[in-house]
């Protein structure tokens, strides 16, 4: 058995294991996320609060018009139904009727204005409407594409796994409780590979005595710098 080149396979394993566990992680997270889409729903929300404002606006001025057409109505009916005779009372009357006549045409205007205002706001409800809509779309897309994702990365999860479990036992205990300790202190990575006479980890430039002694199948050498297990393709 070459030793350190089972120790590098089994480095192999692990380094892709700790890949796909980042990634997990990662799905894991943005399936849970969804503040874009509750944006969109707040922006729809806000925007349909605006228009019932607008509506409720319009509606007030159409009521105080009626009101306002009504009085003027029973005014006319006064100043020529010819029941009203008294000059002061009539001249009362025809200066009423003129008021109200120019604030009808004030109302009149002004719910120009709010229809135009809540024709606006339909608008832009109707727009924020699409986006949340595009927003729940894109994000189920996402997701279906991230569980189908999640479901790959475990069934290679689990082949890593077997292949862990049998590399292991190949292996004499007490070199892997070795390995697995280096694992943990060193950043996930216990064994480094030597590349141009160099550890590939740390970078540092390994004795030709250590070069030709890394040879050897069975002896495990560790870099004198970063302490990882050294191998030589
Ligand atoms: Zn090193």
């Amino acid at each position: 058995m070459n030793l350190p080149f089972s120790l590098y396979r089994l480095q192999t394993i692990d380094t892709q294991r700790q890949k796909i566990t980042r990634r997990l992680t990662q799905i894991e997270a943005i399936l849970n996320a969804d503040e874009f889409v509750k944006a969109k729903l707040q922006q729809k929300q806000l925007a349909a609060e605006e228009l019932a404002g607008k509506q409720s606006q319009t509606n007030k001025i159409a009521a105080e018009t009626s009101e306002k057409r009504l009085k003027l109505e029973l005014n006319q009916v006064q100043l020529f139904g010819g029941k009203v005779r008294n000059p002061k009372e009539l001249q009362d009357l025809q200066a009423e009727s003129e008021a109200l006549k120019r604030t009808i045409q004030k109302l009149e205007d002004a719910h120009f204005q709010a229809l135009m205002e809540q024709e606006d706001a339909q608008k832009k409800l109707a727009e924020a409407e699409q986006a949340h809509q595009s927003a729940v779309n894109a994000k189920a897309t996402e997701n279906s594409l991230l569980a189908g994702e999640r479901g790959n990365l475990t069934v290679e999860m689990d082949n890593l796994n077997a292949q862990r479990e049998a590399l292991i036992q190949t292996l004499p205990a007490e070199i892997v409780s070795q390995y697995e300790s280096l694992l943990k202190t060193k950043g996930g990575k216990a064994v480094s590979a030597i590349e141009d006479d160099c550890c590939e980890a740390c970078g540092v430039e390994l004795s030709p005595r250590d070069m030709q002694a890394v040879r050897s199948p069975n002896t495990l050498l560790r870099c004198k710098t970063c302490g990882r297990i050294l191998y030589k393709a």
